[in-house]
């Protein structure tokens, strides 16, 4: 029977590597908790009520329909017993010959696991829906409010973590106010609303080079978002962020700060970093298994100049890639070869027509990096029908200042 691969995670790193076993002599099988695949770079859009959650999302089954050595289960992976090349599931287990790790990463509210509720962070549709709601909720609830503080708290919003993930967030919520919403409302000005945008380090965008950080701060400032940084939030309250003595009186508090990788990692018994990423071999390897792989955002690895390497796309799609091509060396008993980052570049966009974005050998921001980072992202999306919708939906949203999905769907937020 020819080796059975399991790869755990229909992320950018699981599927690459499903894709790329398409002519394999092997049986593979994709496992994921959620029957969809994400693209992430998008969700902040779905978030701020620009995108609905369909148009960036496919199910990871339709995806690889094509492809007919290749099963999609839904499974909820608990645990991995590599000595015994079994995964325990939550309803089950699993054997393998060779496995690949792509279970990713999670939020990390550095040891103040409590500031969640108040601070959501964004990583599934599930995430995204939930910003939009309360959002949304907030113009509507000022609308409905007589008492000035209270008014002004829920038109204030807070934004934790100067990444392109903070940066993105704010940019469009400064979009969303002084745009899109300014006319809906009879008793309050949407334009009114307070962006604040917190950075503990010395500058947003901190992976960028200094004149892009530089660009990205004047492009939130110009869109009236409130750059802080060097504010390390020491308190999450409802309705009140703690920086040092300061506070800041808000309702909406969005958490884009710290990123902690899949307890999955954990269960393997091989050594950690300290965001409890795995520390693989140069090969994707971990230590003791040749035939364990760990990838993307899991995966610890010093790139070229000694750093870690992001967690990006790019990173988990070319690791996806390579640990099928050493399954088909260890498979015809050839040496497997250590993995090579190749870097793209990195995009990080500001609001409705601004972006910043580097290429190592060209840098671009303003409107030019933003046509850049739009045609790299719908580029990327899976499946025509989505790049279809997305550019559609954004042209539209682009010329009319319209925000195409305003609900408000599911529960409300707990009140303050
Ligand atoms: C809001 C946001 C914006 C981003 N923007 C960009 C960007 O602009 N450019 C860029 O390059 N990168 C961006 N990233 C980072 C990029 O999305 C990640 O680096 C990439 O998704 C990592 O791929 P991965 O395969 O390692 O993990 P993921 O893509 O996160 O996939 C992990 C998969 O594993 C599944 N899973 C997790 N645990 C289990 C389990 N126990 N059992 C079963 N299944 C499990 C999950 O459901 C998920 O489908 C962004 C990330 C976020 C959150």
């Amino acid at each position: 029977m020819s080796p059975h691969v399991v790869i755990v995670g229909g992320g950018f790193g699981g599927l690459y590597a499903a894709r790329a076993l398409r002519n394999a002599p092997v049986r593979v099988t994709v496992l994921d908790r959620r029957n969809h695949h994400v693209f992430q770079p998008l969700l902040y859009q779905v978030a701020m009520a620009a995108l609905s959650a369909g148009d960036i999302a496919s199910p990871i089954r339709w995806i690889l329909r094509r492809q007919r050595n290749v099963q999609v289960l839904l499974a909820d992976v608990t645990a991995i017993v590599p000595a015994e090349r079994r995964l325990i599931l939550a309803d089950g287990e699993m054997d393998y010959d060779y496995l690949i790790v792509a279970s990713g990463a999670t939020h990390a509210y550095f040891g103040h696991d409590e500031w969640r509720r108040t601070a959501p962070g964004l990583k599934t549709l599930e995430d995204a829906l939930d910003i939009r709601r309360r959002v949304l909720l907030a113009f509507e609830r000022a609308e409905r409010e007589s008492d000035p503080d209270r008014r002004r708290a829920l038109l204030t919003f807070v934004v934790i973590g100067g990444g392109p993930t903070g940066v993105e967030m704010a940019g469009a919520l400064a979009e969303i106010s002084r745009q899109s919403l300014a006319r809906d409302f009879r008793h309050i000005d949407p334009t009114s609303a307070r962006i604040t945008l917190l950075e503990a380090g010395p500058s947003v965008l901190s992976t960028f080079p200094e004149p892009l950080r530089e660009n990205a701060r004047k492009d939130l400032e110009r869109l009236g978002v409130t750059v802080r940084t060097g504010a390390a939030v020491t308190r999450v309250a409802p309705g009140r962020i703690e920086i040092g003595q300061d506070a800041i009186i808000a309702e909406t508090v969005i958490w884009a700060a710290g990123v902690a990788a899949s307890p999955l990692g954990a269960t393997l018994g091989v050594p950690l970093d300290r965001a409890g990423r795995v520390l693989i071999n140069p090969d994707l390897t971990i230590p003791g298994y040749t035939n364990v792989f760990v990838i993307g955002d899991l995966a610890s690895l010093a790139g070229e100049n000694g750093r870690s390497l992001p967690g990006v796309a790019q990173v988990a799609i070319q690791m996806g890639k390579h640990a099928t091509r050493n399954i088909m060396r260890s498979i015809e008993q050839q040496p497997l070869r250590a993995f090579h980052y190749v870097d793209l570049g990195n995009m990080a966009t500001i609001g409705r027509a601004s972006a910043v974005a580097d290429f190592g050998w060209l840098r671009l921001h303003g409107y030019i990096g933003w046509l850049a980072w739009l045609f790299v992202h719908i580029l990327n999306l899976i499946g025509f029908r989505n790049r279809l919708v997305v550019l559609v939906q954004w042209a539209w949203s682009y010329f009319t200042y319209q925000r195409a999905i305003r609900l408000i769907t599911g529960d409300s937020p707990p009140a303050a």
